[in-house]
């Protein structure tokens, strides 16, 4: 073989993902090899190939670069105060009634300048990379007018981030202060005004469909004209009430369900019919103590299972992914393989990115390096036990050392 770019040689443990449902496909000692932006060989350290650049990954853990399928990490304002007040006691709806809550990012995110949105997205951005995340999903949904959605979409599409980003049109994600007399004007707007605008830029349309925020038939209408618009579909499904968002998910083809805290067990084989995915999020379900998804009954279904952090302000500001994985354990029953896939592979699949969260011939070039905690052995589980606080060692995005 000719030489190439970079090898990163002797992983003591790693992780492909690459062996069908439920298998990790884990192999001891193994090098890793890159050239022109892509994984051209796995093997054996005595076979490895001449490189220009070398990695040790003796002492490391190697997994596919991890990825957050759900996050709203584009935002300005802080909710600190409205944090501690919540904790004594002030209910969300109330917080709200004074101007608060998701209301106040959306003044915050309208006011601050593009290059304000910019550094913070950036830092933000670059800790999920130093934690080993390679692409990130984000979300708009704290403009909710033309003009700032569409800055917030150019704004993720038109620089070169730390990760690489998939940008989704979230616009139905909460009825703004000035429509709120009239969700039907608004979601009319939506549809009229925004959505065919924001397709040229976005890569998925979303729906926050509960209690509260819009009902079934508006996702119906925004899902579907996205879709005809070459978006793909995903939703906010069943985490306040179960409204039936996740059975229009899979009749849709939407590549995810997200929350499902809700599920009715009934529908979970309307899920499992498709190929939809569902996101699990416990950072929000943790810090709005919420019941867990029927896990049990998706599992049975066949349904794949992906976890992101849901990284947002007010109901999740976790940007822990592999804690996430950890949460997902502890509060939703998932083994440890289960959640390593949740963050990896079935992420991939529930941004209808097949080649993302695995490592083989035609998967993306990412890889994460972790030493394990101390006095630990390099192996997987420990990074699933320990809650948190795993910086990557190394990371490489698009078959280039960036960490
Ligand atoms: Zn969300």
């Amino acid at each position: 073989m000719d030489a190439v770019d970079l090898l990163v040689h002797d992983v003591d443990e790693l992780l492909t993902m690459d062996e069908g449902e439920g298998q990790l496909g884990l192999r001891r000692g193994v090098s890793l090899a890159f050239r022109a932006g892509r994984l051209v060989w796995v093997g054996s350290p005595e076979r490895a190939p001449e490189s220009r650049e070398r990695v040790d990954g003796r002492g490391c853990i190697g997994l596919p670069g991890l990825v957050d399928a759900h996050t709203h990490s584009l935002f300005a304002g802080s909710r600190a105060e409205e944090f501690q007040r919540r904790l004594g006691g002030v209910p969300y709806t109330t917080l709200l009634e004074q101007g608060g809550g998701i209301l106040s990012t959306v003044r915050a995110t309208r006011a601050a300048s593009d290059e304000d949105l910019a550094s913070t997205l950036s830092a933000r951005l670059q800790h999920f990379l130093e934690q080993g995340v390679t692409h990130v999903e984000v979300k708009t949904g704290y403009a909710l007018d033309l003009e700032h959605e569409l800055r917030c979409l150019e704004l993720l599409t038109s620089r070169r981030w730390p990760v690489r980003v998939s940008p989704t049109f979230l616009g139905a994600h909460t009825v703004p202060a000035e429509w709120r007399p009239d969700r039907e004007g608004y979601v009319a707007f939506l549809l009229g005004e925004v959505l065919p605008r924001a397709a040229r830029l976005a890569e998925f349309v979303d729906v926050y469909c509960d209690r509260g925020a819009f009902t079934l038939q508006d996702t119906r209408a925004i899902l579907e004209a996205g879709l005809a618009l070459g978006l793909k579909g995903r939703v906010h499904a069943e985490q306040v009430q179960h409204t039936g968002a996740a059975a229009l998910a899979a009749e849709l083809g939407c590549t995810s369900a997200d929350h499902l805290e809700r599920l009715d067990p009934e529908v979970v084989a309307a899920l499992g019919a498709s190929d939809t995915v569902a996101v699990l999020l416990p950072g929000a379900m943790l810090y709005l103590r919420d019941p867990p998804p029927p896990v049990a009954a998706l599992r049975e279904a066949g349904v794949p299972l992906a976890v992101a952090t849901d990284f947002n302000p007010g109901s999740s500001p976790v940007r822990s992914l592999l804690g996430c994985a950890t949460l997902s354990c502890l509060t939703m029953g998932l083994s440890v393989e289960e959640a390593l896939l949740g963050i990896t592979r079935n992420a991939g699949r529930a941004l209808g990115r097949p080649e993302l969260g695995w490592l083989g011939p035609g998967s993306a070039a990412d890889l994460a390096l972790f030493r394990p905690p101390p006095g630990e052995p390099s192996a997987h589980a420990s990074l699933i036990q320990y809650l948190g606080g795993h910086r990557a060692e190394v990371v490489v995005r698009d078959g280039v050392r960036v960490v």
